[in-house]
C-alpha cells in the first residue's frame, strides 16, 4: 500500500539526529527535531510546516538557523513544538541577528512556538517576520492531552520525558487510510468527482454507514454503501521517534506508550551495553534498552540511530544489541 507519508533519518546514525517525514501527494514535509540538516536540500526544507524538536542541546537544535535561512521568504508559517522553556530558547536564537531591514512590507513569514510540558501545550508565541520576529503571545491552541497537532489526515502525539532536563519524543498517527477502488464507482454507476473527497473524509473521520454522501443535486448516497463496494480501508501507520531520555521506569513505561504498535520505531541507541554507567550517567538509553522498548511496544520495525562517536568502528555491535533484546523475551544482559 502507498503510504501518505514516509520517513526517513536526515543523518547517517552517528551524525546529528532529525527525522524527515514527506507527504508524498503534496508540498509539504515535517520534521522532529533540528540537528544538522545539510543532507536536506533547500526544495525539502521549503516543504516543512511543522517541526518538533525533543530538547535544546546543541546537536537537536543547531538546525533552527539554517531553516530559518531558508523559510524566511516563505508567506506560509512554520510552527514549532518544543519542550518547558522553548519559546524563550527560539527568541534567544532570533535575537542573535540583526532585523532593520524587515518591515511592514516583508513577506508575513511567521513562527509559532509553542511548549508540551506535562501531558499538553502550555504555552504558546508567534514571531512575525513584519514586527522583525518580536515576542507576541498566543493563547495555547485547545488540543486533547498529550496531543501537539491534529488534522484531518493524522495526528502528532508527545510525550514529555527525564534526561536530567525534560526531553520530548513524539509520534505521528495517520488515521485510516482511504482508496477508491474504481470498478466498484462504475458497479454503483457513480461518477468520479471531488464529492468523493468528502466521502473519503467522511470514511476517515469513521462517520457511521447511514451517513448520507451528496454526490449530485438530488443524488445522495450512504457511506455504507461507498465502504462496501468502493472503498479500500487500511490501518493509517504510526511512527514513533524516541529520542534522549534516561531508562528509568518512568520513562520506560510512556515510551511504550508512546510508541505502541509503531510500523515504525525510531530509537536513539547510542551505547553498548558494557557502557551502560555511562549511558545512564548521560540521562541516554543503551541499544539494549531501546531494544526492549521496542519489544514492549509491539512495534513492527526499530531503526537505531544517535550512535555515540566512541563507538566508530563497532555500529554492529550497536545493531546486534537492539535486535537481541528486540527479538528475545528474556535478554542475556542485565541493563543497568
Ligand atoms: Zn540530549
Ligand atoms: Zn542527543
Amino acid at each position: 500500500m502507498t503510504r501518505l507519508i514516509q520517513a526517513r533519518l536526515i543523518n547517517e546514525p552517528f551524525d546529528d539526529p532529525g527525522l524527515f517525514l514527506d507527504f508524498r501527494f503534496s508540498r509539504r514535509a515535517l520534521l522532529f527535531d533540528l540537528g544538522d540538516l545539510g543532507p536536506l536540500s533547500t526544495r525539502e526544507i521549503m516543504r516543512v510546516t511543522d517541526v518538533f524538536v525533543s530538547h535544546a542541546h546543541v546537536d537537536h537544535f543547531i538546525g533552527f538557523d539554517r531553516m530559518l535561512r531558508h523559510l524566511l521568504h516563505r508567506p506560509g508559517p512554520v510552527n514549532i513544538t518544543g519542550p518547558v522553556g522553548f519559546i524563550a530558547r527560539v527568541e534567544g536564537r532570533l535575537g542573535g541577528y540583526s532585523w532593520n531591514l524587515l518591515d511592514g512590507n516583508s513577506v508575513d513569514f511567521r513562527i509559532v512556538v509553542q511548549e508540551f510540558s506535562g501531558d499538553r501545550v502550555t504555552a504558546r508565541a508567534e514571531f512575525r517576520a513584519r514586527e522583525a520576529f518580536r515576542r507576541r503571545e498566543l493563547d495555547p491552541p485547545d488540543l486533547p492531552p498529550s496531543r501537539v497537532l491534529q488534522e484531518e489526515a493524522f495526528s502528532v502525539e508527545a510525550a514529555e520525558f527525564d534526561h536530567a532536563i525534560p526531553s520530548l519524543s513524539f509520534a505521528l498517527q495517520e488515521k485510516i487510510s482511504v482508496n477508491v477502488w474504481t470498478p466498484g464507482l462504475t458497479r454503483l454507476r457513480l461518477p468520479v468527482g471531488p464529492w468523493l473527497n468528502e466521502a473519503k473524509r467522511a470514511a476517515r473521520q469513521e462517520l457511521p454507514d447511514e451517513t448520507s454522501i451528496h454526490v449530485a443535486t438530488g443524488w445522495e448516497v450512504p457511506l455504507g454503501e461507498l465502504r462496501e463496494h468502493v472503498f479500500r480501508q487500511g490501518p493509517g501507520q504510526r511512527i514513533a521517534y524516541l529520542v534522549d531520555m534516561a531508562f528509568q521506569p518512568e520513562n520506560r513505561r510512556r515510551a511504550v506508550n508512546l510508541a505502541r504498535g509503531a510500523d515504525q520505531l525510531f530509537i536513539e541507541a547510542g551505547f553498548l551495553n558494557e557502557d551502560a554507567a555511562l549511558a545512564h550517567g548521560h540521562r541516554h538509553l543503551t541499544a539494549a534498552e531501546a531494544g526492549i522498548i521496542a519489544r514492549e511496544a509491539g512495534v513492527n520495525r526499530a531503526i537505531p540511530f544517535h550512535f555515540s562517536a566512541r563507538y566508530f568502528e563497532r555500529e554492529q555491535e550497536l545493531r546486534d544489541e537492539l535486535e537481541k533484546a528486540f527479538a528475545n523475551p528474556v535478554a542475556t544482559f542485565t541493563p543497568g
